[in-house]
């Protein structure tokens, strides 16, 4: 594939951008060599700037789960900016987005749009730290929810010992009230608890953690974090950024029957413009300001092109999405574990529904440090090998993928052969 102008403007890109880009993982570090820039993109298809097209399955990490440019979202942008991109007072889109969300998840009474996961997330915290009056919140290895300096933690060298930060600028002090746990673990949850007793705010999960690859939660294990959280008055925040209105149209929460006590939404709900959003019970809602003492705000929040794109895409978000996702879903991983057997290749494929994941490992993988065992030099050259034949994974082995509802049997079937070819050549 000829990408000589994506190399251009990458160029360009490098003297004004850090990195080039304005989010870290764009920049291809995981898998080496550059990223293309995109021209356009329509339904589950990409053209860069030289003309090449590509089956596009990061959905711009999770929002398009319609597709890009769906007709109904660029519609509702179009008509709403018409009158106006941004009012900084109360309009009528905002009341309706938040009745929609509500309808489909039952464990919110109130919720407040942001602009953002990272924001969703990093105010949900001050919310369960205000309501409950202590300081301690847990989080899992490997979860990741946004870049707030409280949040940047993975695990130090056991799950009891406090957080390390994960970037740089970020001061210790900032982290010490974080705790980080491993994922599908009970024990050392309770071990937690116990040493840190009346202490802990709550814990934030991935219900399903898409962030290092995919692996989904054990039997039982989300009833757990239930269960711990309620015996310990400690709440529970369900980070649905990604799983939110993807899994189910009530999120893992309903799939899993949980009912968390604050949720966090983004990705989709903007449906491809910039929002995030976080809700609960009245009584936890209740104590943000105006009304409590727990302070949050947004100049562009509830923003009417935002909202408006996110209805659209809500109010499209019927029960036969979710059977389309889940037998497109269900082809590709077939395909996938046929090809990877056929040449004898490693793959353990996680799925549920239109996420997904292929480890390059011959072993189950359901936390962090079993993940960190796949074979990312293998995943690099899979990747490079897919690109070229036009079909654009996450460019980390660490990230989950998505199907959309633009996507055909045709393009699974498409890639399915662009495995069988790769695989070949590992
Ligand atoms: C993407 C993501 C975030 C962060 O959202 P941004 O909009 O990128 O700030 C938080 N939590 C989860 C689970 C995510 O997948």
């Amino acid at each position: 594939m000829n990408r000589t102008i994506s190399e251009q403007l990458f160029a360009s890109a490098l003297k004004s951008i850090p990195g080039g880009v304005n989010s870290p993982v764009r920049a291809f570090r995981g898998v080496g060599g550059q990223p293309f820039f995109v021209e356009k993109a329509a339904g589950s298809h990409l053209t860069d700037v030289d003309g090449n097209d590509y089956i596009d399955y990061v959905c711009t990490w999770g929002p398009a789960i319609h597709g890009h440019a769906f007709s109904p979202i660029i519609k509702a942008v179009q008509n709403t900016a018409e009158n106006g991109t941004s009012f900084g007072i109360p309009n009528r889109l905002e009341v309706r987005m938040a009745e929609l969300v509500k309808e489909a998840v039952p464990s919110i009474g109130k919720i407040r749009f942001c602009n953002s996961g990272t924001e969703a997330t990093m105010s949900a915290i001050r919310l369960a730290r205000g309501f409950t009056g202590r300081n301690k919140i847990i989080k899992f290895d490997g979860c990741y929810h946004g870049h707030a300096d409280s949040l940047l933690v993975k695990a130090g060298s056991g799950a009891l010992t406090f957080g390390h930060p994960d970037s740089a600028g970020v001061p210790a002090s900032f982290t010490q009230h974080t705790l980080v746990a491993p994922f599908n673990d009970p024990q050392a949850l309770r071990e937690l608890f116990a040493a840190n007793k009346n202490d802990i705010a709550g814990i934030i999960v991935e219900p399903v953690p898409g962030n290092a690859g995919l692996y989904l939660p054990e039997s039982g294990y989300l009833e757990f974090l239930r269960t711990v959280c309620s015996e310990e008055g400690a709440l529970l925040i369900f980070d649905e950024v990604m799983t939110g209105f993807r899994l189910a149209r009530g999120g893992a929460q309903e799939l899993f029957g949980i009912r968390p006590d604050i949720s966090c939404f983004g990705k989709i709900i903007g449906g491809g413009l910039p929002v995030g959003a976080f809700g609960g019970r009245n009584e936890i809602m209740d104590k943000l300001a105006p009304l409590g003492p727990v302070y949050q705000a947004g100049t562009l929040s509830g923003n009417p092109l935002a909202m408006a794109a996110g209805i659209a895409a809500l109010e499209n978000l019927t029960p036969e999405v979710y059977k389309t996702l889940e037998v497109l879903g269900a082809s590709l991983e077939s395909g996938m574990k046929t090809a990877a057997a056929r040449y004898n290749i490693p793959v353990q494929f996680n799925r549920i529904g239109s996420m997904f994941c292929g480890y390059f490992i011959d072993r189950s993988v359901k936390n962090l440090g079993e993940a960190m065992g796949s074979d990312r030099i293998k995943f690099a050259k899979y990747f490079h090998l897919m690109l070229e034949q036009g079909i654009y994974f996450a460019p980390s082995q660490f990230e989950a993928g998505f199907i959309s509802t633009a996507h055909t049997e045709q393009d699974i079937e498409k890639t399915i052969e662009a495995a069988n070819n790769s695989f070949a050549k590992l």
